[in-house]
């Protein structure tokens, strides 16, 4: 049995600046043919899973590509086709095979097709026909379209957020795609939606209410072959956007449609419960500074690189310095501001203009009176249950020191996933007084063991948790919260 593998990962921010094109993905992580297998069994990745699956079930893996990019603007044309037709390509050397394991997002917006997982899966489609099962797995954040449920055999959602189960997901479809090959099942999926947008930060998989859908979806899943729930990408303007519930049962399309209805109804009934209630910047940082318990952690939820924001926000490292914090740490995306300390060398001081230079939405940037502490090539692997075994670049990486702050400055955005992006710097989170994180909730898996407490931040951005800040043009409306229901 043969199976094509791969994936196409693209969380996008339709109102970013910062179009997304092959360059965006060859920065992060682009791997072609036999290299996607080698690099990523082991990883805490959905290719990892494909492989474990591949042992179990006893398939041969045909491996095409493998293009993870960290959230930006829509995904250029030329783009899809330079990854699809590296597909193909590798599909007309192999002849037939038995199905296709893919790893989607499901909320890539196409700058010519905005639901650009839908199109991915109708290129694939039309790559192996209609007899050939196609099975995929996507985020947690994933906009699922109809077309996508149309084209698709099965589709597996991630169940945690921070993501930790990429593993546990591409073996389900693994095993799900198999079962079909092998026609002991035959897979009917049912989606439903209902017409609200949430905010990351209140998808928390851990937290109420998110919690509660998820224990329902594991009861559901007694029913079914496969139950996943997604929370949405709001910042995505797509007639798709917004969480859903999908259903995955063994021809039983009326017991699909009733278990993702239950589901969906009982999102719908949560819908105030899931509206943001967070401190301004100014209560945050007053909060963390009387802390007597440490670390803190403070989380720029407005600038959450991973939901497409360019990490060079402002707007509480501004704070910190008014209110004379001790003991903070901030990161900041600035190539300029590193190349000018580079130039500057270890163990000089300069005024340096720091962030605030990507957009008009991240606040200004600022001069800061600072010494020049490391340098460091920004390379680094991560430990532990987030993207354990993958290798992270942050491009060239400089850490400075100003009055009762580190700050550290990357030349490439890079979410906080893992504790060894700062350990790799030579800064030990465990004994730092305030860390500030660019991100949401995904930080959660690595500092929320370290951290004495979490303060989420009402910090104005890209991926602010007010959503009437942003001109829909193509969502579905009515929407909640944005219209009166
Ligand atoms: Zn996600």
């Amino acid at each position: 049995m043969k199976i094509l593998v791969g994936g196409i990962y693209h969380e996008t921010h339709s109102f970013s600046n910062v179009p997304t094109d092959i360059g965006s993905f060859r920065r992060v992580l682009l791997l072609e043919g036999e290299e996607v297998v080698e690099k990523l069994q082991g990883t805490v990745s959905e290719m990892a899973g494909f492989v474990e699956g591949a042992k179990r079930f006893g398939f041969d893996l045909i491996p095409t590509i493998w293009a993870w990019g960290v959230s930006t603007g829509p995904v250029k044309a030329a783009t899809f086709d330079y990854l699809l037709d590296s597909v193909r390509r590798t599909l007309e050397q192999e002849g037939q095979v038995d199905g296709v394991l893919f790893a989607l997002h499901g909320a890539c917006v196409g700058e010519q097709d905005p639901d650009g997982d839908g199109y991915i899966l109708s290129k694939l489609r039309s790559y192996v026909g209609e007899d050939t099962p196609i099975a995929v797995t996507l985020d947690f954040h994933a906009n699922t379209s109809d077309r996508m449920v149309r084209i698709a055999d099965v589709i597996v959602g991630y169940d945690t957020y921070p993501h930790v189960d990429q593993v546990e997901r591409g073996l389900e479809a693994a095993e799900l795609i198999v079962r079909t090959i092998k026609r002991e099942i035959k897979p009917v999926i049912a989606l439903e939606k209902p017409p609200m947008l949430i905010v990351p930060y209140k998808q928390a998989t851990a937290a109420y209410p998110m919690n509660e859908l998820l224990i329902l979806a594991q009861r559901c899943e007694r029913e079914a072959l496969s139950v996943t729930v997604s929370g949405g990408f709001p910042y995505s303007d797509v007639p798709e956007t917004g969480p859903g519930a999908l259903v995955i049962t063994d021809n039983q399309p009326e017991l699909a449609r009733r278990l993702a209805r239950e589901i969906s109804s009982r999102m719908w009934e949560l819908r105030e419960e899931f509206l943001p209630r967070l401190p301004s910047v100014k209560e945050a940082v007053t909060s963390s500074i009387e802390s007597e318990h440490w670390p803190v952690i403070l989380a720029d939820v407005g600038d959450n690189i991973g939901a497409g924001t360019p990490g060079d926000g402002t707007f509480i490292l501004q704070e910190l310095i008014d209110q004379q914090a001790e003991g903070a740490v901030v990161t900041i995306a600035d190539p300029m501001a590193v190349a000018q300390a580079i130039e500057v060398g270890v163990g000089k001081c300069v005024n340096l203009n720091i962030g605030g230079k990507c957009d008009r939405f991240h606040g200004e940037a600022l001069d800061v009176e600072c010494c020049i502490k490391l340098i460091s090539d920004g390379v680094f692997t991560n430990r532990g249950h987030m993207r354990d075994g993958l290798v992270e670049k942050m491009g060239r990486t400089v850490v400075v020191e100003a009055p009762g702050i580190k700050i550290v400055l990357t030349e490439i955005k890079m979410p906080p996933w893992n504790l060894e992006q700062l350990r790799s710097v030579g800064i030990t989170p465990e004994n730092e007084k305030i860390i500030v994180v660019k991100s949401a909730v995904a930080f959660r898996a690595a500092y929320e063991p370290i951290a004495k407490s979490i303060i989420e931040v009402n910090s104005p951005g890209l991926s602010t948790v007010d959503l009437k800040q942003f001109d829909y043009e193509y969502i579905k409306r009515p929407i909640f919260p944005l219209d009166q229901f």
